[in-house]
């Protein structure tokens, strides 16, 4: 007896156009940096038809330029504080032991080899372009459409399909929708803060997005004097005189103000206190090498060193442990001579040094620009996405992943952990 004439057969067929048709759904994703490719990759594994339309005449990009041209894209250290949200309950949620397995499998199974330092994993090449190669090479040996050299304009929802819309006309019909046009950081590698546009359009709404892992500015007379210093530090963040954060780690002293990944990563609470009308101020310690932290330990240490390298003038003290560009920054504030003897200032000028050297207060008045930004703190909350598939609460068969979503992280590969997983949740789910 022929199958297909059979009750069996004749499910069977039906259960495979029905499958065949869902097959057949067209998703096309926005952007082809971190989580575009990501999402494209896997929706593409699980059978599905996939199109990715790219800004630049290459995916990934931005890619190339991280981790100084090295891709820092993931790393050892796992606690959900490297991470600021609204929602961060739900962030810890997505960024499961099982997501995280499934990941790192998978860049294991494209052929990343890691290299990890301190924590940091890095391609074992050193190099970015490992990474950026391998998700791309992936791609087209998935078959994955990939359209370089296409910008969307906007994207419109007419029943259940979406049209496309490109900046050269040629506009576009899809099923579903990925978007994955990341946030305005770095506008220069791409991402030009698009993606906020189109999903306010689908009645998301966005909690306004400020540069983050970014360099602060101050506005002292001082700072062309320290200009080019680079110094381990500790620093402690202050809001509104109240203590908000703290960082360890090498201090860059610029014309503007400060930089450095210490400061990188007190940006984007920086950026949304100063938005929020808050007083932002950082004290930063120049000797935590030294583990100097009260002005009565500072006042110890240096008679005691002042004793065992016979009476010497502040100045050569200072410059013993410290740059003498800050030396001077230092003993200028603390109204000091740099030639004056330890053995004569007084006990109060003392402390008055030993608190501009580790209690340096810094009030901030802005972060760099978008232009310099590494990252946006803001973006698409993250409640309105239901992050088990990553599709919009707002829009049905629009997915939202990476940058644009309301999730910012420290450096050390937590913003790349957090593409990376989200476009696979979006990739895995979208139907
Ligand atoms: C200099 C630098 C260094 C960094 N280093 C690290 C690091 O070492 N580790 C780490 O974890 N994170 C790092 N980051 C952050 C990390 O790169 C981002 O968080 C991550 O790339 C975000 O991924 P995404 O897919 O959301 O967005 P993106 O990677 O920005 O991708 C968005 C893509 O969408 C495309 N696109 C945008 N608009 C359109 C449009 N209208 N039409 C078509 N396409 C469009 C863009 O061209 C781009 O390719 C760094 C960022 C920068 C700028």
């Amino acid at each position: 007896m022929n199958i297909f004439s059979s009750k069996f057969g004749k499910i069977f067929i039906v259960l495979n156009i029905l499958k065949r048709g869902k097959e057949m759904k067209n998703i096309v994703i926005i952007g082809g940096g971190a989580s575009g490719l990501v999402a494209a990759i896997f929706a593409a594994k699980s059978g599905k038809k996939v199109c990715i339309i790219e800004k630049n005449n290459v995916c990934g990009k931005k890619i190339l330029a991280t981790g100084n041209g090295r891709c820092n894209y993931w790393n050892e250290e796992q606690s959900i504080l490297h991470y600021r949200s609204n929602n961060i309950d739900l962030v810890k949620e997505v960024l499961s032991n099982k997501n995280k397995e499934m990941i790192l499998e998978f860049f294991e199974e494209i052929g990343i080899l890691p290299k990890i330092k301190n924590g940091y994993y890095y391609p074992f090449s050193n190099q970015a372009i490992t990474m950026q190669k391998a998700l791309v090479l992936e791609a087209e040996k998935l078959n994955i459409d990939i359209k370089t050299n296409m910008i969307i304009k906007d994207i419109k929802n007419i029943g259940d399909k979406f049209i496309i819309l490109t900046e050269d006309g040629a506009n576009m019909e899809a099923d579903r929708i990925i978007l994955a046009t990341g946030s305005k950081a770095a506008p220069k590698t791409g991402s030009d803060g698009i993606g906020y546009k189109i999903s306010k359009n689908f009645n998301h709404s966005i909690i306004n997005p400020l540069p983050a892992l970014v360099q602060l500015k101050a506005k002292e007379s001082f700072l062309k004097q320290w200009e080019g210093v680079r110094a381990d530090v500790a620093i402690t963040l202050i809001e509104n005189n109240k203590k908000l954060a703290e960082e360890k780690g090498e201090i860059q002293l610029t014309n503007y103000g400060v930089s450095g990944i210490c400061i990188f990563n007190l940006s984007g609470r920086v950026a949304r206190g100063l938005a929020d009308g808050k007083k932002e101020k950082i004290k930063i310690n120049f000797l935590d090498g030294l583990d100097i932290k009260s002005e009565a330990e500072f006042v110890r240490w240096f008679t005691l060193r002042n004793q065992n390298i016979k009476n010497r003038t502040i100045g050569e003290l200072l410059e013993g442990v410290l740059n003498y560009k800050l030396v001077n920054v230092l003993l200028k504030r603390a109204k000091l001579n740099d030639k004056d003897k330890w053995n004569e200032i007084d006990e109060k000028s003392k402390i008055k040094l030993a608190k501009n050297v580790i209690k340096f207060d810094l009030d901030i008045i802005g972060t760099n620009s978008f232009d310099k930004a590494q990252v946006c703190s803001g973006g698409i909350p993250l409640n309105e996405i239901d992050i088990k598939t990553m599709e919009s609460k707002k829009q049905k068969g629009l997915y939202i992943v990476g940058e644009l979503l309301d999730v910012d992280g420290d450096c050390g590969g937590y913003n790349l952990e957090w593409a990376w997983i989200t476009g696979m949740i979006a990739g895995i789910n979208v139907e």
